[in-house]
């Protein structure tokens, strides 16, 4: 198990000398314990400076020795190294404000205080004989709200009801982030704050903090990271309810979309809910990196004929890289050259936006938003990728 947040920095204690050509001697001074360490673990623990957690410290050191480690195994190194007392005294500092360290420009906005004197009051709704009936009516409510309201959905011009969309909007995903802090709660994990920041710098995000789930069992950690999209789907139940009561079609509609969103949060893409879910279902806490290296693997092997030896897991893991590299693909085949257009007029066409929008006389589809949200989506990514590769071409340009 790791922890993602843990900073690491070796004791003052510690004192290295060289062993032999490609061996380093650790000496702990006041433990009176010796380590002999590889030349290559002794250039990995040069980095932990007390500013980087294990994950940091991983993809430094495959930046500037392009060595592979796997999460497994610098698990164990570490552990190993910490009984020998290689890491400050408590063998590593907490961060205090726990925000991910995917997310940038973070803040916490709900107290961890805060949010605790909330989450006992929603905690029944975790309970299995509500949980599931909940989620089963949800579900059928969506499927008759998405029937009924399907054509009105697509032609529903939003301008004139965006305040109140941006507030539903708004309490639905405070509602979303309490459902998980609730759900770690109810499995006696702590949690922390509720807070917002930036994913990949560009895209806005809310977060729960609920990094103490690693030490909970696999099927109640995939139940804390679906709990947010569980509490979304009770939140557009009521939506839809009191919608169809009052027959309030723009209710219903708002009822539609918010579920849209949540189950965009399902998709096991970015860092999703669904990412963390699937990431619990196999056990490995850097999927994403996991995905990438063993398609690497199935690749060479294939190219060589080497037989590999893979478990299903591993294979499954390799096929999930494969089909996020081709939905990456087909998202850009399908931007640039059946909609290469929009893209170069996007500037163009939000200008247009906001000019109506400050006229008030604009009208604009949910079907047009899910369009303008996808060519934003393009170019964050492109932005991405682009400063991916400047900033390598930076470093091998220093390096020289
Ligand atoms: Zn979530």
């Amino acid at each position: 198990m790791m922890d993602e947040n843990v900073l690491y920095k070796l004791s003052s204690d510690i004192e290295f000398s060289k062993f032999s050509e490609k061996e380093y001697l650790l000496y702990n001074q006041k433990l009176h314990t010796y380590t002999k360490i590889s030349q290559k673990y002794y250039d990995l623990l040069g980095l932990a400076d007390g500013k980087r957690t294990l994950i940091a410290i991983r993809e430094e050191f495959q930046e500037r020795h392009n060595i592979l480690l796997s999460d497994n195994q610098i698990v164990a190194l570490f552990n190993r190294l910490k009984k020998q007392g290689v890491f400050g005294y408590d063998d590593s500092v907490k961060q205090r404000v726990k925000i991910p360290n995917y997310i940038k420009f973070g803040f916490i906005f709900l107290k961890s205080n805060m949010v605790s004197k909330i989450v006992p009051f929603l905690s029944f709704l975790l309970r299995k004989k509500i949980y599931i009936p909940l989620m089963i009516f949800g579900i059928i409510v969506f499927c008759l709200n998405l029937y009924s309201n399907y054509y009105q959905y697509r032609e529903l011009n939003i301008v004139k009801i965006f305040p109140y969309f941006v507030v539903l909007i708004f309490v639905s995903i405070i509602f979303h982030e309490l459902g998980h802090a609730t759900a770690a709660h109810y499995y006696k994990a702590k949690h922390g704050g509720i807070g917002f920041g930036f994913y990949l710098y560009f895209l806005p995000v809310f977060f729960a903090d609920v990094t103490d789930i690693w030490r909970l069992e696999r099927w109640k950690r995939i139940i804390v990271n679906s709990a947010g999209v569980y509490f979304e789907v009770i939140f557009c139940l009521i939506l839809s309810i009191i919608g169809f009561f009052t027959k309030n079609h723009v209710l219903q509609i708002l009822g539609l979309v918010i579920s849209g969103k949540a189950l965009y949060n399902l998709l096991p893409f970015l860092r999703a809910d669904g990412y963390w879910i699937l990431s619990d279902l196999f056990n490995k806490p850097n999927l994403n990196f996991h995905s990438f290296n063993n398609l690497k693997i199935m690749v060479t092997s294939l190219l060589k004929g080497v037989r590999l030896k893979f478990d299903k897991v591993d294979y499954f893991i390799g096929f999930y890289g494969l089909f996020n590299i081709s939905l990456i693909g087909f998202f850009f085949y399908y931007q640039i050259v059946l909609n290469g257009k929009s893209i170069i007029y996007f500037p163009k066409t939000i200008q247009g936006i906001l000019t109506s929008l400050a006229d008030n006389q604009s009208s604009m589809s949910f079907r047009e938003l899910t369009k303008c949200v996808s060519i934003l989506v393009f170019y964050i990514i492109f932005i991405k990728i682009f400063t991916e590769l400047a900033k390598k071409a930076f470093k091998s340009i220093r390096k020289k």
